[in-house]
């Protein structure tokens, strides 16, 4: 009855207790912060954290929205903290990053949906350790352009925002967004700084057609994406959505060939990827 207990091979857990694991999860216990690795049980918790890689959770554990696929809890959620960018740019210099990826619940209940405490962590970490790169996973900030316009200010490495899915599919996945809108999102960036790079991530498996897909990807280069990330969606909790299909390796790769000819600059596409699996090694990769 459970899916999660007939994952097909490929998927079977890697090593979950790697070395370096546990130290990582304590050393982010200890100073209070949130990762989207345990907040959204994220499978390649084991490889990430034991490489001494993390995506930050900001503005709180708690979110706004109900995605049908994210096992984030639904609650009222916390008050802004203003010394947590201290903390993640301490956390940042204490892994030794090169790569900072930060993120965050959606916070319909802000003004500017939290742009601003993003830009603090951005700032923290650029005081901090300058030399470091910053990623930022953004919400929709509902195309708010105040918001936008502070994050495109404070000038992150990389801006990504993930579409998740294909419009057909919103309805039942991600009831309280809007692909359209998504799109604005990644466009107006795109538009304003073309020294920020755009990225956008999808999960496969929930239902969508290749042709669907085709057209997403069409769609996100219109919008100026120039990163893109495909991965297997997984049943997080019995709550969640179920999974539809179980994607091949070999059909994510035909897909990673697809979109590239498309004209992508770099596709992450595999049964494991997810917006932030080696987000290090393919920003490096895009600058080398
Ligand atoms: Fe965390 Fe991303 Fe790695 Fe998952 S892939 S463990 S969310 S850094
Ligand atoms: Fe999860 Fe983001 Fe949806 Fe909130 S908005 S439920 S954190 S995917």
């Amino acid at each position: 009855k459970n899916a999660r207990k007939r994952l097909p091979s490929w998927l079977r857990q890697k090593d979950p207790l790697q070395k370096g694991m546990l130290a990582t999860r304590n050393m982010l216990k200890n100073l209070e912060l949130n990762t989207v690795c345990q907040n959204a049980r994220c499978p390649n918790i084991g490889e990430c954290y034991s490489k001494k890689t993390a995506t930050f959770m900001i503005l709180g554990q708690y979110c706004t929205r109900n995605c049908r696929f994210c096992s984030v809890t639904h609650h009222k959620p916390e008050a802004v903290d203003l010394k947590e960018a201290a903390r993640v740019a301490e956390a940042v210099a204490k892994l030794k990053l090169k790569h900072a990826v930060i993120t965050s619940v959606t916070r319909d209940d802000l003004e500017d949906g939290g742009a601003e405490q993003f830009v603090r962590v951005i700032n923290a970490i650029r005081e901090r350790t300058p030399s470091v790169s910053v990623e930022v996973l953004t919400p929709d900030f509902n195309n708010n352009q105040a918001a936008l316009d502070k994050i495109i200010k404070a000038k992150p490495e990389i801006f990504n925002h993930n579409v998740e899915t294909v419009p057909a599919l919103y309805q039942k996945v991600r009831p309280q967004a809007d692909y359209q809108q998504s799109l604005t999102v990644l466009n107006t960036v795109a538009e304003r700084d073309s020294e920020i790079i755009i990225k956008s991530g999808m999960m496969l498996g929930l239902g969508e057609s290749e042709e669907e897909l085709t057209a997403v990807w069409k769609d996100l280069l219109a919008a100026g994406v120039e990163i893109l990330t495909m991965g297997q969606y997984l049943q997080p909790t019995n709550k969640n959505i179920e999974v539809a299909e179980y994607i091949r390796p070999e059909q994510f790769e035909e897909f990673k060939e697809k979109a590239l000819k498309l004209g992508f600059k770099s596709v992450s596409s595999g049964p494991h990827v997810r917006s932030s699996y080696l987000a290090e090694e393919t920003y490096e990769n895009l600058n080398s």
